[in-house]
């Protein structure tokens, strides 16, 4: 059996506390279906949850979309100075992280601990922000047990005979708001028996949901004592006890993948309106699927790819990154190997682009500014509903722009597109100086000559080299590539 803990939770506090908010940001809201600005209700931080991860194994790159376009939004507020909050869970017990950590013979704290660290460790490589609290699931186990208590002192949630607790959707109308459960023509008055255990349901299977599951066999040690018997809580109502732990009754946003508007928000609502009596999220943020190859891609479909497996095909994570952030999120993104290559010649031209502005500053240097200069309609794209392939397309013609300027005025034009960047969180690879200053139709002919030797056609290789030589460069070969220098 476990041992209930209450644990005090030491959350690092918003590094920006007491700015002005962004007058700027317009979002869609799935809720009202409309933009709307983006303010905090408390007129100082901007406070906001996010579902996180289900620990049970790597995270795929759709995950990530969802992750890395949070981590876009929040760093466009807190660009535009506002302070932020950002409460991100971890679910470290459910049916999932119960069932392979038994699979696995570990304790599901030290199964749930590897694939959490491994989760850090991918955030840290795509330049996801942390949250500025991270709550775990099993370590809030008696707010959570305090929550159905509550609900079934309000008449809101039952007891069944076998100890499990559901909650009774019959006795909040307002049920399905978030999904237009209207819209699916689905009547709520037919489900009043209906009982749902599992954690995860299909989108027409409307049903009391379970808070309390009691205890079976096959969940091995993971239970804990509870009012209701033995058994553990079920995954909807872990986030309406950690939001009202860290966020309180009512806060600005709730974000996750489209996946989680039904039943998981749904019945979030319903948990918290019911228990807390405040209004909850005011806002809903919610990102639209990532394909791979114009198909859906789960960790039960077994065709995810995982950040790792793309670094070993060598792309780096920002080229990941770059791809995640190239498509509207109320879009569905259509990942393939072809986008990362392109993603990686994108980030190579900005680099380059970038370092002929450095270069163009002369003896000025690009201080921090508050203006965005070229870069202004990429920051307005951003915020336009998050409309992040609109501020790519605005950072490159800022660049053009930007190139004939000089001096001080280049300076505060790089200035604005580290501004700009940074909003986005992409980080330009280096790039050798030498290599930007080689005339393009030079690289061609070096590359044409590359081309030849490889496929040992010496003759057309060494005419090619003395056409180099007639204009001054110097080619020297090694195993893998080429070197070119200036005669
Ligand atoms: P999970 O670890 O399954 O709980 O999911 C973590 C987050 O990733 C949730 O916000 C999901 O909605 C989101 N998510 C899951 N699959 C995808 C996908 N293919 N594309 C975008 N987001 C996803
Ligand atoms: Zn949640």
């Amino acid at each position: 059996m476990r041992i209930l803990k209450t644990i005090s939770y030491q959350s690092r506090l918003p590094s920006s506390a007491g700015l002005a908010y962004n007058e700027e940001m317009r979002l869609f809201d799935t809720l009202t279906r409309t933009e709307t600005e983006i303010r905090p209700i408390d007129g100082k931080t901007y406070r906001f949850y996010c579902c996180g991860p289900t620990v049970y194994g790597p995270a795929h790159i759709g995950n990530f979309r969802t992750f890395v376009l949070q981590d876009v939004f929040r760093r466009a507020l807190e660009t535009g100075g506002t302070a932020t909050l950002h409460v991100r869970n971890l679910t470290d017990v459910d049916d999932k992280t119960i069932r392979d950590s038994q699979k696995a013979g570990q304790t599901l704290e030290a199964f749930t601990k590897i694939w959490t660290e491994k989760f850090h460790a991918d955030c840290t490589a795509l330049a996801c922000q942390p949250p500025h609290i991270e709550p775990s699931a099993i370590e809030h186990i008696p707010q959570q047990i305090a929550m159905i208590a509550e609900l079934i002192e309000k008449g809101h949630a039952y007891a069944s005979d076998d100890g499990s607790v559901y909650f009774r959707i019959s006795s909040f109308p307002n049920y399905g708001r978030l999904s237009r459960l209207d819209e699916r023509e689905l009547d709520l008055g037919k489900t009043q028996n209906a009982r749902a255990d599992a954690d995860e349901y299909e989108k027409d299977s409307i049903s009391d949901f379970v808070l309390w599951k009691s205890r079976r066999d096959e969940d091995g040690e993971n239970f804990w004592e509870s009012p209701w018997g033995q058994g553990r809580p079920g995954w909807h109502l872990e986030c309406s006890a950690m939001i009202r732990e860290y966020l309180g009754d009512s806060f600005d946003l709730h974000s996750g993948g489209v996946d989680l508007i039904f039943p998981h928000h749904e019945n979030e609502i319903a948990q918290s309106q019911c228990a807390c009596g405040g209004h909850f999220a005011a806002h809903w943020f919610h990102i639209t699927h990532l394909l791979v190859d114009g198909g859906k891609m789960s960790k039960s479909l077994g065709n995810m790819y995982t950040l790792s497996d793309l670094e070993a095909k060598g792309f780096t994570a920002m080229e990941v990154r770059y791809v995640l952030i190239g498509a509207h999120y109320r879009k569905q993104l259509n990942f393939t190997l072809d986008s990362l290559s392109g993603a990686k010649e994108a980030l190579a031209k900005l680099a380059k682009s970038a370092a002929k502005l450095a270069e163009n500053m002369g003896g000025e240097t690009a201080l921090n500014s508050a203006d965005f200069g070229p870069f202004q309609g990429a920051w307005e794209s951003l915020n336009d509903d998050l409309n992040t392939p609109g501020a790519l397309g605005g950072i490159f013609t800022g660049l053009r722009d930007a190139s004939k300027l000089t001096g001080k005025e280049a300076a505060a034009a790089l200035a604005g597109l580290n501004r700009i960047l940074r909003a986005l969180g992409i980080t330009l690879p280096e790039i050798s100086s030498a290599a930007t200053d080689i005339p393009t139709e030079i690289r061609e002919l070096a590359e044409t000559r590359w081309a030849a030797r490889s496929a040992k056609d010496w003759a057309a290789s060494d005419k090619l080299r003395d056409e180099l030589a007639a204009q001054g460069w110097v080619v020297k070969d090694g195993k893998d590539g080429y070197e070119l220098s200036k005669i």
